[in-house]
């Protein structure tokens, strides 16, 4: 499965990192999390620092799935809005997953910082309407938000004029959100894991999982064999293949990064993150550096040729939209690129065991806009399950939710 077209920039940016040897031995291990990406280097820290013998297998090398084509905006506000999720699972359950999404910008900067050097900074973000019609819908969101604690602040079109030089009804601004290079961070904290004593092997697949009462055995199609008391499949997209339960469809989303820009040129777009209440909806931030990514103009489109194609006008249909934004904002596309996404219907991930292959083998599947704070959320969600605890999530994030 290709995952990206174009020129992701932080592959661009940072080339390979890191490379890993390639299992050709049968080994054994507490557990085996397969993939490379954000969410099996998330997981993988997790259990490796709570003493769990673990072996981490890529079939590329590590990051180089669609964790290096993510703009990795870190946001406690998921493409579900709170009040819809009450509406589906009751306002108790959508409280506590916002909650768990905003602990988790938390717990990712303590961990950027832990790594350092991997372009980690909070920053505000800014929600707004792109129509009138969807006024009311924010105003709801605002208030609930509000009712249970979180920090969000109402602006009106006058301040959001002033403020921010946008024409719009309205929007949420919040100051928990961050901006992260997800391809630096994942190899940075895979790099920890072996200097502490994990195994990691690179260009390396998994073939085959069987699992049984007391353990799973997996293998490569070189015949190799991994011993484990239990997997994390964090395949990303991948995951899905192994399931015949379908619980998400591939959709695809473009980007682009201009060349660095002067401070004086973001103004506060430097220190802040912007999306639209459209969907697919209009993303976009700065990097450390001053360069402004731009995403959005999500499609159904899965394959991967076809994608490749769009990528050129896809950046330009962007560039324009940012265009009209901000009219005098100097700016072009310097890299382009698209990359594979999943959605679920109710923009929940799904993390746990599923009953095709029971509790030795949990899924991690971060899906959705928001997928690498729901990573951060699954390696604690995860670790509980293996150890045999209950994660107040666990429900919620798990397949029982859709039967
Ligand atoms: C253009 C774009 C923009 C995005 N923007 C954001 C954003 O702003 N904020 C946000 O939070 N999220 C965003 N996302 C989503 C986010 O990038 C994903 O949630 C995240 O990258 C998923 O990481 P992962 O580790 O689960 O998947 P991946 O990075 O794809 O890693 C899975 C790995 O598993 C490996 N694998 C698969 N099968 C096997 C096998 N059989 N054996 C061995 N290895 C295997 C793959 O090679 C791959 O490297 C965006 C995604 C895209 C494409």
């Amino acid at each position: 499965m290709d995952l990206k077209s174009g020129y992701p920039f932080w592959a661009v940016k940072n080339g390979l990192m890191c490379a890993f040897p390639q299992l050709k031995a049968d080994i054994g291990c507490d557990v085996v999390v397969v993939g490379g990406g954000i969410t099996g280097s998330l997981i993988a820290d997790e259990l490796g620092k709570n003493g769990f013998d673990v072996v981490v297998v890529e079939q590329r090398d590590i990051a180089w799935g669609s964790s290096a084509a993510s703009t990795a905006l870190l946001q406690y506000e998921i493409d579900t809005h709170m009040v819809d999720l009450a509406r589906l699972y009751g306002e108790f359950h959508a409280v506590a997953a916002y909650k768990a999404c905003a602990e988790a910008i938390t717990d990712l900067r303590d961990l950027a910082h832990e790594l350092g050097d991997v372009d980690f900074d909070m920053q505000e973000s800014l929600y707004y309407a792109s129509k009138r019609g969807d006024k009311t819908a924010l105003r709801e969101e605002y208030d609930l938000r509000l009712k249970h604690g979180f920090d969000a602040q109402w602006l009106d079109a006058g301040s959001l004029k002033g403020r921010f030089g946008i024409k719009a009804p309205c929007a949420i601004l919040t100051k928990l959100a961050a901006r992260v290079d997800p391809y630096r961070m994942a190899s940075r904290l895979l790099l920890r894991l072996a200097e502490r004593g994990g195994r990691v092997f690179d260009r390396t697949v998994i073939d085959t999982i069987e699992p049984s009462d007391d353990n799973v055995i997996l293998r490569t199609p070189e015949g190799f064999r991994i011993q484990a008391r239990h997997v994390v499949m964090a395949a990303g997209y991948a995951s899905q293949k192994w399931l015949k339960q379908s619980v998400a469809k591939n959709r695809s989303s473009y980007a682009f990064i201009t060349d660095p820009l002067e401070a004086s040129d973001l103004g506060l777009l430097a220190s802040t993150m912007i999306w639209e209440s459209a969907r697919p909806y209009l993303y976009m931030r700065t990097t450390g550096n001053g360069r402004l990514l731009v995403g959005g103009d999500d499609d159904d489109t899965d394959i991967p040729a076809r994608r490749d194609r769009r990528v050129e006008g896809k950046a330009k249909g962007l560039s324009q939209k940012v265009k009209k934004l901000f009219p005098d904002l100097p700016m072009r596309p310097a890299f382009s690129w698209g990359g594979t996404f999943a959605e679920t219907e109710d923009g929940l991930p799904f993390f746990g065991e599923h009953p095709q292959y029971g509790p030795r083998v949990q899924f991690a599947m971060a899906y959705g806009g928001n997928g690498i704070s729901y990573s951060m959320i699954g390696a604690g969600l995860l670790r509980a399950n293996i150890e045999g605890r209950t994660h107040p999530l666990a429900a919620l994030f798990g397949f029982s939710r859709v039967g």
